[in-house]
């Protein structure tokens, strides 16, 4: 009998049946250098295999390997960025790589930084796309469960407000309206698919107002910001050359909450509406979520063939000699 409920669970399963997708890790350990953004700071960063069940973990090398698993009630400090603590150990900056691992399909892996900020990179999450693409994707044998909304959910704070509403695919929808001409008001849907994101949302930097930027260094935070890694917004334009996307700044807030929404631990089906949110609002509503149980279920079986394996996969390019 406890076999029986054991495989009527699905933890035993042999395999992932056809209408289900599999979890998944990265096929080999890769990786990166960079800088913090807030800290400035060098920093390597290793992304590395990791069993069924594991989850997203990050692991400070520098502090004898101490663990930081992505959930939401390891958020600890929002300061421009989304960053995770257990007993008084640190990572920052977690929200883009997050972004990228759920994106596309990655359940379980080991983090590895010798600092305590995740690298900023271009300040995208192109670069993390490519790094898991070089890696290669490994499937595991064990089924992947998602959170399935069943009625809506929703925060809201001051004139900030995300909600998630019942809907058979992962979609967002994020507007954004700030006191500036380039962006009064941008809006955008998407629904998420791997190829959507990295088409449309992976490549969509972060962006600050240069007003902001000295008040930030202040501040001690983006000591390590340059236009290399971030949009600046001036009084009558960018300071950056050129734009990767009309609306990019709604893109990256489209990014931002999809990394910081990772912190849930599971993908969801839902159709996730924010307008003028920011990280603390986005990791609050991630706890708010696991707390109102009686909205969701997990379940194995999505129904839906654009989130099986087949159409979520993960193309992998030709060995480019990415270390
Ligand atoms: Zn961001």
């Amino acid at each position: 009998m406890v076999a029986l409920g054991l495989l009527a669970s699905g933890r035993f399963s042999l395999k992932p049946g056809p209408s289900m997708s599999a979890q998944r890790t990265v096929r080999r350990a890769i990786s990166c250098a960079g800088i913090g953004l807030h800290s400035g700071r060098k920093v390597t960063l290793s992304l590395r295999p990791a069993p069924a069940d594991f989850g997203i973990r990050f692991r400070r090398s520098d502090l004898g390997g101490v663990e930081v698993p992505a959930k939401a009630h390891h958020v600890g400090g929002i300061n421009y960025a989304t960053g995770l603590s257990r007993d008084a150990v640190r990572v920052d900056t977690v929200e883009h790589l997050l972004a990228a691992l759920v994106s596309l399909g990655i359940d379980n892996a080991t983090v590895e930084l010798n600092s305590p900020e995740v690298p900023i990179m271009d300040g995208s999450a192109a670069p993390f796309v490519y790094l898991i693409q070089e890696a290669g994707v490994k499937r595991l044998d064990a089924p992947r469960s998602y959170l399935k909304v069943h009625r809506p959910i929703s925060l809201t704070r001051g004139d900030k407000r995300i909600a998630i509403y019942p809907s058979d695919h992962f979609k967002v929808t994020y507007s954004i309206a700030f006191d500036h001409p380039l962006l009064r008001h941008q809006s955008r849907t998407i629904r998420l698919t791997a190829d959507a994101f990295v088409d449309e949302i992976a490549p969509a930097r972060t962006f600050t107002f240069l007003k902001e930027v000295e008040m930030l260094r202040q501040q001690g935070l983006a000591l390590g910001g340059s236009l290399e890694n971030a949009i600046v917004i001036g009084d009558t334009g960018v300071l950056n050359n050129a734009l990767r996307f009309d609306d990019e700044f709604v893109r990256h807030k489209i990014l931002d909450v999809i990394g910081d929404m990772a912190l849930v631990g599971h993908p969801m089906i839902g159709h996730l509406v924010a307008h003028r949110g920011g990280h603390a609002l986005h990791t609050a509503f991630a706890a708010h979520v696991l707390e109102e149980r009686d909205a969701w279920t997990l379940v194995e079986n999505t129904g839906d063939a654009a989130t099986s394996d087949d159409t979520a996969t993960v193309p992998v390019p030709g060995a480019a000699g990415a270390t």
